[in-house]
């Protein structure tokens, strides 16, 4: 009993002592490892991804996805040097690349690595969709929804009652949950995030692309679509991951004011004009 219950408590105090906080939201989540050990496994995950996959020959497209990577991730930058958050993007390389796939698909891994799959282009609509998706994929590797998805698997699987992660094996285990966890082992290479994670990353999202100079108001329109496109038959995988229902649409128009805000200090001079200056307000 009594070996039960200091398990427990160290357990308590491990949970205590491993909390992180997410950006914007100031939401605690737990991080039971450090960044600087998950992202180099994730820059290696994506570095097998881009070998076993083909990448888009059209030059047009694949320019704009990194012209809006590169928007956004400026935008990121800037907020977390104001917010004196900095640190978060502390062993991030960002990269954007476009791969030629019909899948409906993007995602951001862990420390800045993006891919997009052409498959969801004729989804974006061009530029703005496209901020839409970015500016969501990059809010979830800012917000370490895959190192939080990480650390409550490390707690389900009791790794920390049996203080097995102080071993030697640690490397090896941690390795097998970050697989599991971020789910970058999987044909797709999609991460799989809870609900909570997807509107923390809608609301993220919305305000990485105002701050970049998108509208936000192409948000709503972009999860319409996708809405449309999940009524059909054989739903993609990143839609089943990501579904487009009132309820997400909904959640969308309320964070919209907030990131309208950032929208109008990023163009004082009102709409979008397509090539308004970064972040200049901050
Ligand atoms: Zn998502």
């Amino acid at each position: 009993m009594t070996k039960v219950r200091s398990c427990l408590l160290i357990s308590i105090s491990l949970i205590l002592l491993n909390c992180a906080t997410v950006p914007i939201t100031g939401r605690s989540q737990l991080s039971m490892i450090k960044n600087s050990e998950l992202i180099p496994m994730s820059f290696k995950q994506y570095q097998e991804i881009l070998k076993t996959n083909e990448l888009s020959i059209d030059k047009t497209q694949t320019v704009l996805i990194k012209k809006v990577g590169v928007k956004i991730q400026k935008a990121v930058e800037a907020y977390l040097i104001k917010e004196g958050q900095s640190e978060v993007l502390n062993d991030f390389e960002w990269e954007f690349n476009l791969i030629e796939d019909k899948t409906i698909n993007a995602w951001c891994m862990p420390g800045g690595k993006v891919a997009f799959y052409s498959g969801i282009l004729p989804v974006c609509q061009g530029e703005q969709g496209i901020a839409v998706v970015m500016g969501h994929e990059i809010a979830h590797a800012i917000a370490n929804h895959g190192r939080e998805r990480m650390s409550q698997g490390m707690i389900t699987n009791g790794l920390l009652a049996s203080l097995s992660l102080v071993t030697q094996n640690r490397s090896a285990l941690t390795r097998d949950i970050l697989l599991q966890s971020v789910g970058v082992g999987t044909q797709m290479g999609i991460l799989k995030f809870s609900r909570k994670h997807e509107s923390e990353a809608d609301r993220m999202g919305l305000i990485f692309m105002a701050i970049a100079g998108y509208d936000p108001e192409a948000a709503p329109a972009f999860w319409e679509r996708m809405a449309e496109i999940s009524n059909g038959p054989g739903t993609p995988e990143w839609i089943s991951t990501h579904p487009s229902n009132e309820r997400r649409i909904s959640d969308l128009k309320k964070y919209l004011p907030e990131s309208l805000e950032y929208y109008k200090k990023s163009n004082p001079f009102s709409s979008y004009s397509g090539n308004n200056s970064e972040a200049e307000f901050l």
